[in-house]
């Protein structure tokens, strides 16, 4: 089986994870722009990682036969910055049109402060604006009241809740969520409550119509072969493969291909890695023996 993961966050990640989730069949990525685990300090930060979200990343993903997609915002955490925030909001448009952007996000509540709502009702605009989808990061306290505030917000801003992808739901907000009309993302992190074994109750109760499995997978506690491996564990528990294959690769597809960024036939092709490629004449490898593979001819 094929699988997307459409929330991970690569650039935290190691070659060794790459080669992993590749092997076990995770084809594309999306990485949401998001904060360092430590607040930035100055715009210039920003546009530095924004910059490696469009570039460096996508290549060094390439290079393991992963297509590397993104989302470009200002998270909800440095959102309470307020003079930071101004700033990196005039950025986010200059940066959302690149090749590979296939969102505004991630961006939503965290501390459910009137800075952070500021920067997500910008931001929704900057979405409209553009015709792009919107990824919503949920907070991990009070989360059933920051999903129930975007959607309030949403509706009342006139988002198109086809554009609208809320994540890190659990069984509380699923309804809310699907009840909305907008598309339910789950991230399954490794010895918590939200694991694959609840993802599988989910999918049994609520079906695979809207639901995206995802990892989330930075550089804390996660993993990022959560979604073959919730995958494998739906498939035992007797999920009908087509359900297994909606929720974890033709759901975030049909998603995030709104945004015109996903070529699907190069995406149904096998990967063809070459890496003696350099991006800006640096390469993946260290001294190692390149893997080309030979190139289907089209
Ligand atoms: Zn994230």
């Amino acid at each position: 089986m094929r699988f997307f993961d459409p929330h991970i966050h690569m650039s935290s990640r190691t070659t060794d994870d790459f080669e992993h989730m590749a092997a076990a069949g995770v084809r594309a990525v999306i990485e949401p722009a998001f904060w360092l685990g430590q607040p930035r300090t100055t715009v210039g930060s920003f546009v530095d990682y924004f910059s490696s979200l469009i570039g460096w990343e996508r290549f060094r993903a390439a290079q393991f036969g992963i297509s590397h997609f993104c989302a470009i915002g200002l998270n909800a955490k440095e959102a309470n910055n307020e003079g930071l925030a101004r700033d990196v909001l005039e950025l986010v448009p200059r940066f959302a049109l690149k090749q590979g952007v296939v969102a505004i996000g991630e961006i939503g509540f965290d501390e459910i402060t009137s800075a952070e709502e500021h920067a997500l009702r910008e931001q929704i605009a900057i979405a409209q604006a553009n015709d792009m989808v919107v990824m919503v990061h949920s907070p991990h306290r009070d989360k059933k009241r920051g999903i129930e505030r975007t959607i309030d917000i949403a509706r009342e801003v006139g988002l198109d809740m086809n554009m609208l992808v809320i994540d890190h739901n659990n069984e509380e907000t699923v309804d809310a969520v699907l009840d909305a009309g907008a598309w339910a993302a789950f991230t399954i992190y490794p010895h918590t409550k939200m694991g694959s074994a609840r993802m599988v109750d989910i999918v049994e109760h609520y079906g695979p119509e809207r639901i995206l499995v995802d990892s989330s997978a930075d550089w804390g506690v996660s993993d990022p072969l959560s979604v073959p491996k919730t995958a494998r564990l739906m498939l035992e528990r007797g999920l009908p493969p087509d359900a297994v294959e909606r929720c974890t690769w033709a759901n975030a597809l049909e998603a995030y291909g709104q945004s015109g960024q996903i070529d699907l036939e190069a995406l149904a092709r096998p990967p063809a890695i070459d890496q003696r490629e350099l991006w800006s004449d640096n390469s993946v490898l260290r001294g190692q023996e390149p893997r080309v593979d030979e190139t289907v001819p089209n």
